[in-house]
């Protein structure tokens, strides 16, 4: 196999028996071998892998290496095995196992956020495995509805039957962007800038103040909408006069953090010469416009004595994925891939602060991509808190902690779950890990999506969806004993801010200001 947009086949890699099949059933560190994060196999027991049992032989692929159309085995006069085509050879991911899952219980039409506000919109059943049977009949075009789908990805994990819902989708979106989009239209142009939104952050971040200024004003931004249809309701992400990596190279780059992990180990009454190391990927928004949150990860992993290695990235893909630029997504996925498998072969875990960015890297790569490494990176790759709390005892040093809620500067946050760290299995870890803080608290307000989902919100026809959508969370908020937010996800805590006003922190920040002493004080 050689198209990386095919479906990932292990064997194809090489990588043996260290593969992953979902991401929501993470394995402990060390153990290479993953399902799903909630206990449940994509397809039951019947997986390719040779740790398992035996290879399928009912076709599938897309999530489990298998091969993609063996359709089976048959004995012949000789007494060996033959391989028997009983599909055609498949040129895309071969999803026909997964369509043949759904046994049409509407469980993911009654979890989507979309279907709830817009009775237009046919749901996720439809647009994945009954859109995907109508497409193999060659004279069927997809639907149009499939831009009105968020890429949540709630379908995906509430599947009672595995099917694979968000491979659909993208599978689908980027179908319906090669080939019936008009490549001339304002709408593809502004989805492609959209989902590039790191080309549009190297610019921005060049000339912060500047930008900040010209994309914060009015009139720009009627423009924007007027031409582009990037609606003018929001306020522009600031750029960060100082990126991330700009910071992470003035103070002295991997050098400084290994320095400082080892003093950390040395303190903490650990070995000062073990080899404890974390590579970070950040994604744009935290290099481009929080890095604050970037620094507070390099901060508390320093403080547990790992040293933080920040190497070469470009974007997760998550936007890509959603506007169907599955090209573009891929590229950045292969230098992604290769730049954090070296690590990764080395036996240096992946940590992330945004929770699509880790969504990305375990699950959507290996749905999408055959890329060499893919699966190391995949099985290998954690939420940061989550590394923490799996890694070290996260709870027993903030409840040992000697913190105050003015340490934090706030008493109670409105935490909202992001879609994508539920898919993970994520989405109660942030309560109970506060809870263990004196003084500090975290009250759940809720299972609702935000309605953002990342580029969406920011459409100007899709803008009042995404609000209807977020109202539920927005009132849970309000209702809280509280005035400032939390969440995980850049793109969610937009949205709370623009629905409250609430000043919004990223978890690790809480964890710097209750674990980190003198945070801001770089190694000599
Ligand atoms: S939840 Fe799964 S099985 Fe039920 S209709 Fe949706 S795709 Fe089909
Ligand atoms: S990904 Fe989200 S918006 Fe899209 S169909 Fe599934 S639940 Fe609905």
């Amino acid at each position: 196999m050689t198209d990386d947009t095919q479906p990932h086949d292990e064997t194809a890699d090489g990588q043996g028996d260290e593969h992953q099949h979902r991401v929501d059933g993470r394995s402990q560190q060390g153990d290479e071998h993953q399902h799903r994060v909630d206990g449940r196999s994509r397809q039951g027991d019947d997986h390719a892998c040779s740790g398992c049992g035996p290879t399928p032989t009912d076709g599938r692929t897309a999530t489990d290496g298998g091969t993609a159309t063996d359709g089976g085995t048959a004995v012949d006069d000789g007494g060996d095995f033959e391989p028997i085509q009983v599909f055609p050879e498949a040129e895309d991911a071969d999803l026909r196992p997964g369509a043949d899952d759904c046994y049409k219980c509407s469980t993911c039409d009654t979890t989507c956020p979309v279907a709830e506000v817009d009775e237009d919109f046919p749901g996720p059943k439809f647009q994945g495995p009954e859109q995907w049977r109508l497409k193999r009949s060659e004279d069927h075009d997809i639907d149009d509805s499939i831009s009105k789908c968020s890429n949540c990805m709630r379908c995906d994990s509430a599947c009672p039957s595995d099917v694979p819902l968000s491979q659909m989708h993208n599978t689908a979106r980027a179908q319906y962007v090669d080939d019936q989009m008009s490549k001339t239209s304002l709408t593809y142009w502004r989805n492609r800038l959209l989902a590039n939104y790191g080309t549009m952050a190297r610019l921005g971040s060049t000339f912060p103040r500047l930008t900040n200024a010209v994309m914060g004003n009015s009139l720009v931004q009627q423009v924007n909408e007027k031409v582009l249809g990037i609606t003018a309701e929001r306020e522009f992400p600031k750029f960060a006069t100082e990126t991330f990596r700009s910071w992470y190279a003035k103070r002295g780059g991997e050098a400084t953090s290994v320095e400082n992990a080892r003093r950390a180990r040395e303190a903490r009454g650990e070995d000062p010469e073990a080899d404890k190391r974390v590579a970070y990927f950040h994604g744009d928004y935290a290099n481009h416009n929080t890095p604050e949150v970037a620094q507070a990860l390099v901060h508390v992993f320093e403080s547990f004595g790992y040293a933080v290695v920040v190497p070469e990235q470009r974007c997760s893909g998550t936007p890509m994925f959603a506007n169907g630029m599955l090209e573009d997504a891929r590229r950045a996925a292969k230098v992604n891939v290769e730049s954090f498998s070296e690590l990764v072969e080395d036996g240096v875990d992946v940590v992330c602060s945004c929770t699509s960015c880790s969504m990305a890297l375990r699950q959507e790569y290996p749905e999408l991509f055959s890329i060499p490494g893919t699966a190391k990176v995949a099985a290998n790759t954690y939420d940061a808190v989550e590394y923490l709390r799996v890694n070290e005892d996260l709870d027993g040093e903030l409840a040992a902690a000697d913190v105050t809620a003015s340490d934090v500067g706030v008493e109670e946050f409105a935490y909202h779950a992001p879609c994508h760290a539920r898919n993970q299995g994520l989405d109660g870890q942030t309560v109970e890990l506060l809870s263990q803080l004196d003084g500090v608290d975290a009250e759940d307000v809720g299972d609702s999506c935000s309605g953002i989902s990342g580029t969406y919100g920011w459409k100007e026809e899709k803008y009042e969806t995404s609000m209807k959508i977020g109202a539920e969370m927005f009132e849970h908020m309000e209702d809280a004993d509280a005035t400032t937010g939390m969440t995980e996800c850049p793109t969610c805590a937009m949205q709370m801010e623009h629905g409250t006003g609430y000043e919004i922190e990223h978890p690790l920040q809480v964890l710097e200001a209750a674990l980190v002493d003198g945070a801001g004080d770089e190694a000599a």
